[in-house]
Formats: structure tokens, sequence, C-alpha cells
């Protein structure tokens, strides 16, 4: 994977850099409420405009499907991304959008309307791609959570104009290619979460590219059903046995150790601090459900993770969102996190709930990289190549 970054961009005093950020922060009236995705804006952002660049950004806000509205207005990003920026920020609707940026000085920064205001946007119709370049000079995507859409402002763009990385796509490309790309092995990958059918693809990419395949959450269940598992009532897809058995058998022929727990956390009941049991996987009651990894497996994973020299990991152990069934989770990413500080692991972790539960778990920051791009994220660990990403090559 090669791509151009801002120490290949040159000379961008006063030329006009076309700069598409993840501008799509959740908001509550005119707060925005996690202002993460605004934060890792800010670095190209500024070294842009320190360099004299006039910086026009570039980013799409919710789903507006080609229709304008105040609701989907970038407007209201405009002063919390200054806030975080420590700087001044223009606004610069579509309309009249070339009168504004030509009145722009060196070192001056712009967020224009929703890309999406465009019906062309998500269909990379040349026309928008045209609109959007012809205000900039050169291109820099930043946005790696959008890069698996070849969108106009995502894709289309770099085929127009010269195109760079921003530093935040950067980083995760380089995190990202620490860990799946060319690791260091043995490599271990978590997978857990909810259900093996949304993580399929994951799965088959993986058993041919790690040495350890944890398999935890709600998708051990469907895995342990399969090899005969009697798993009561928890969550699993007893339709998805033949598959899961092709993967299994896949794993094998690659050399790659699926790691099932052998000890769970059961409950009869859904909700916070019900009464639980930890039984052998082979000990589930009829009317009782997995909601945890048990304590002797998550021991027995930590120890195979002191092993490992690279950590992939997607998805929690168990139902971490309910106490006492964030234990695994909280555990594991304890002994993950502590390796990696003590510098035998590079540790990348991805997914809403993932980052959710490593934030719970308090240790997001002792990880190498802890990806905030949900759905790229996970294409990424599908193996696909990312349109967004492919277009900076
Ligand atoms: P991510 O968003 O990180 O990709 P997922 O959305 O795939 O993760 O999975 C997270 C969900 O999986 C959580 O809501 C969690 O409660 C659920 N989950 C994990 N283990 C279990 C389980 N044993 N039974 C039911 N749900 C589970
Ligand atoms: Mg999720």
């Amino acid at each position: 994977m090669t791509f151009k970054t801002l120490d290949d961009i040159g000379d961008v005093c006063g030329k006009r850099v076309l700069v598409r950020e993840d501008l799509n922060v959740p908001m509550d009236g005119a707060r925005v409420t996690d202002d993460t995705r605004l934060r890792a804006a800010a670095p190209t952002i500024a070294e842009l405009a320190d360099k004299g660049a006039i910086v026009l950004v570039l980013a799409h806000f919710g789903r507006p499907k080609g229709v304008p509205s105040a609701e989907f207005s970038l407007a209201q990003v405009t002063q919390p991304l200054a806030h975080v920026l420590g700087r001044e920020v223009r606004y610069v609707d579509w309309e009249g959008d070339k009168e504004a940026v030509a009145t722009l000085q060196p070192g001056d920064i712009a967020v224009l309307e929703n890309t999406r205001f465009f019906g062309g946007e998500e269909k990379n119709d040349p026309k928008v791609v045209e609109r959007f370049a012809s205000l900039g000079d050169l291109y820099v995507n930043d946005a790696f959570s959008a890069a698996h859409r070849a969108h106009a402002s995502t894709e289309g763009l770099a085929h127009v104009l010269p195109a760079f990385a921003g530093r935040s796509m950067q980083a995760e490309l380089e995190a990202l290619e620490k860990a799946l790309g060319k690791p260091e092995h043995p490599v271990a990958a978590v997978v857990g979460g909810a259900k093996v059918s949304t993580k399929l693809d994951v799965l088959k990419h993986l058993v041919g590219k790690v040495d350890h395949l944890i398999i935890g959450g709600g998708m051990a269940n469907t895995f342990l059903a399969a090899r005969g598992v009697d798993v009561g009532k928890s969550l699993c897809e007893h339709d998805l046995k033949d598959t899961v058995l092709e993967i299994l058998d896949a794993a094998d022929k690659a050399n790659c150790t699926v790691h099932l727990p052998y000890d769970v956390v059961v409950s009869k009941e859904f909700k916070a601090n019900p009464p639980t049991r930890t039984v052998n996987v082979h000990e589930v009651a009829a009317d009782e459900m997995i909601l945890d990894v048990g304590p002797a497996a998550v021991e027995a994973l930590g120890d195979a993770l002191k092993t490992c020299r690279t950590l992939v990991w997607n998805g929690p152990m168990g139902a971490f969102e309910i106490p006492p069934f964030d234990t695994a989770t909280v555990a594991l990413a304890k002994t993950a996190a502590a390796l990696t500080q003590s510098g035998s692991l590079v540790s990348v972790a991805g997914g809403g709930d993932t980052v959710a539960a490593l934030n719970h778990a308090g240790v997001a920051d002792d990880f190498t990289f802890v990806s905030t791009a949900g759905g790229a994220f996970l294409e990424w660990m599908e193996g696909r190549e990312l349109p967004g990403v492919k277009a900076l090559g």
C-alpha cells in the first residue's frame, strides 16, 4: 500500500486545499456530544493552515439524500470545530461558494456545506466531482471512516486533483498495516459481538491471516452449537452450522488455532446483576443463556496473548453493557493493554461497541491504535480494498 502524505504535498502556501474530513458527529441540539471526530480532524487542518494553505473542509453530515435542510447543515458543526482547533473557521454555503472561497486568505479555514446536499455525491457523479474540484488545487483525504464508500468527495476527487492522505488517515492506514498487512507473528484476532452472520467475511478472511482466532460473545455460542454443544436459550444462529464448520475446517488447514470458551457465565435473565452460574460449556441448562466467557477461559486466552506479537480485536467477549457480563471483556482488554504497554504486543482494535467496551475498561489509550471508523474498519478486517484508500495509491 503506497500513498502520498502531507510530507509529499510540497509548498501549499496560497493554494486551495480541499480536505475531506469526517465531521459526522453526534449532536444533542446545538451541542456536540462526542467530539472525537473533530479532534481527529484537527491536526491535518491545523498543519495545512500553518503552512499557509486555504483550507476548505469537505464533509457529509447525516443522510440528507440530496435535499438541503437546516437539520443536516454543517453550519452547526463549524463553531464546535473552531472550538477544538482554537482558531476561526468560516462556513461556506453551496450558494455563492466560489465568491466566498475567493475572499479567503492563506491560512484561512472554511467548512463547506454538507457534500450530501448534492444527490450526485453518493453516486460519485463526475459533475459533482467537477463542482468540488473547481474550488481547490489539491485534495487531501483524512476520513478513513468514509473510505469504504466511493463517493465524489471520498473517491472521485482523488482522480482529478493531486491527492494525499491526511494525518488521521495516515495514522489509521499505518496502524492497520502493522496489524494485518505486514504484522509480526504470531498474530491473534479476537472476534466477538452478537452474531456470526454480521462477521462471516471477517472470520473467513482472518483464518487465513492469523495464528490464533479467539471467538467470544454471542458468536461463540454459534460455534459451540456447531460442535454439538447444547447452548440452551443463548443467542445462537443454528442455521449457520455448516458455515461455521467450514470456517473451522479452513482454520485447521491454515494452521490457525481457534479458541472457543470452555467455561462460561450463564443466567436465566438478560438484566443487570441477575443470579448467575459459572459452568463448563457442557453444563448449560435448557433455560439458561451464555452471556460471558468464563474466568478459566479468560486466563487461558491471556496466556495465549502473551505468546503473540500482534493483536487485532473486534467485538466484545460478552454482553458487556450489562454487569457482570463485562467481566471477560474488561479482563482480556486489560491483559492486552498491559502487554502493549510492556512493548511485547502491537494491539489494534475497532468497532462501535468494541471502542465503547475498551473505554469502559479504561484501556483505550493503552492500545497501540483504536479505530473509531466502524464500517470502514470492518470492511478492512474483511480484507477488502477500500475505494477511498485505493484512489490515493
Ligand atoms: P462491534 O460494534 O464492536 O462491531 P458488535 O456490534 O458485533 O460489536 O457486538 C456487540 C454486541 O454483542 C453487544 O451489544 C453485546 O451485548 C453483544 N453480545 C456479546 N456477547 C453476547 C452474548 N453472549 N449474548 C448476547 N449478546 C452478546
Ligand atoms: Mg455494534
